[in-house]
């Protein structure tokens, strides 16, 4: 059976503002084979990365990353990671291609899974246990906003995640009062975890400042405290802290994931599947993780077809955290669908359908398509009218 089409829908909301919200465009990719179909979403720069599907030859690694997909024989889930390999090595040298391979490997994951009549994660095990789904938003301006958001997750929730704002940008006295909102907030029997998002940098003074505040609070992990490769630091404050450090949401690679395993010294390795390389690069990091007594935590911010991606590497691992958003997006709402309801004792699982569980409406998506026409020399190399939902 040929890969018959490959066709990315570049997605937005009709105001994209500066805040760290990553869902408020998307590009979706959808293939064909066989008269089955199916989707994928890339955590990436839409048009930087249609731009990668198409920009002609211009060496023998600068490939168009469509001509390794298009006409190609679907793989079976065996040679998954063999086609992988193949076309990354084909466009080793676009810096895009990782992030446009993510959304075409999740896209071939689900079309795979809908052929063999079984769920992605079947091919990985054949178990699904459900992971402990921790909320995840952003700390309030002040520390009372921060408490009121904290009292406002819902009660199923065992665990929740505070990061970003203006932690770690002020002083130390204004960040324990951050943390000890969040702590009151959430309540004392519940998981808290931090994330700093890399706002420390490369300096590991000021981070280590704030170890004695993370220890108070019982934090459950200390994410993202640096830059994503400052693989040093991140070894030097591992070093200093009871709490366990967490990052890799910023690996583009698997070898970047592995490498803050072996040489960061991460307690828990988070790889989001639509930037990292798609399900296969993701389950290659949860494989290792396990060899080393890392856990493996999924990173997604979008809808429900990217954290049902998210979801699959570490199906089989039998306990660990998940992460769900907890405010979806109108457009990541119109992709995926209203967010999951927790199973009783507030874990989350990947669905039990055929693929990934989760299939966009051409309905739902279509006011948020957008035109885009890419021409060179006279030539169209790309209109997004030709790809019909
Ligand atoms: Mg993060």
């Amino acid at each position: 059976m040929k890969i018959e089409a490959l066709d990315a829908f570049y997605l937005r909301m009709p105001e994209v503002k500066d805040i760290g919200d990553g869902s408020q465009d998307v590009l979706v990719m959808r293939v064909q084979a066989g008269g089955f179909v199916g989707w994928g979403e890339c955590e990436a720069s839409p048009l930087t990365t249609i731009a990668a599907l198409i920009a002609p030859l211009s060496h023998s690694a600068c490939h168009p990353i469509r001509s390794s997909i298009v006409g190609q024989e679907l793989p079976g889930p065996d040679e998954m990671e063999a086609f992988h390999r193949r076309v990354r090595e084909r466009s080793s040298d676009l810096l895009q291609t990782d992030h446009a391979l993510s959304g075409i490997d999740i896209a071939l994951w689900d079309l795979i899974g809908k052929v063999h009549g079984a769920p992605v994660w079947s091919f990985f095990g054949a178990k699904n246990h459900a992971k402990t789904a921790y909320a995840s938003q952003l700390f309030g301006d002040t520390p009372s906003a921060t408490y009121e958001d904290a009292r406002s997750v819902p009660p199923e929730f065992r665990a929740a995640k505070f990061g970003w704002g203006p932690f770690g940008r002020a002083e130390l006295a204004d960040d324990r009062e951050q943390l000890a909102a969040a702590r009151e907030g959430v309540g004392p029997n519940r998981t808290l975890l931090i994330d700093t998002g890399c706002v420390f940098g490369h300096d590991v003074s000021r981070a280590a400042e704030r170890i004695a505040l993370l220890e108070e609070f019982h934090v459950g992990w200390w994410e993202e405290p640096f830059a994503a490769g400052a693989l040093a630091e991140y070894s030097q404050l591992s070093k200093q802290t009871k709490t366990k450090l967490a990052g890799g949401e910023g690996a583009h690679t698997a070898d970047q994931a592995r490498h803050l395993i072996d040489y960061g010294g991460v307690g828990f390795i988070q790889v989001d599947a639509g930037r990292i390389g798609g399900i296969t690069a993701a389950r290659q990091v949860a494989n290792y993780a396990r060899q080393k007594n890392v856990q493996f935590v999924n990173h997604t911010f979008t809808s429900n077809l990217a954290l049902s991606a998210s979801l699959q590497p570490y199906a089989d691992h039998p306990s660990g955290y998940a992460e769900v958003p907890l405010a979806a997006s109108d457009l990541a709402i119109a992709i995926g669908g209203m967010p999951w309801v927790l199973d009783p004792d507030g874990g989350v699982s990947a669905p039990g359908n055929l693929g990934l569980g989760v299939t966009p409406e051409p309905l739902a998506i279509s006011p948020y398509l957008q035109e885009v026409e890419i021409r060179w020399n006279g030539k169209t190399l790309w209109n997004s009218l030709d790809n019909k939902l």
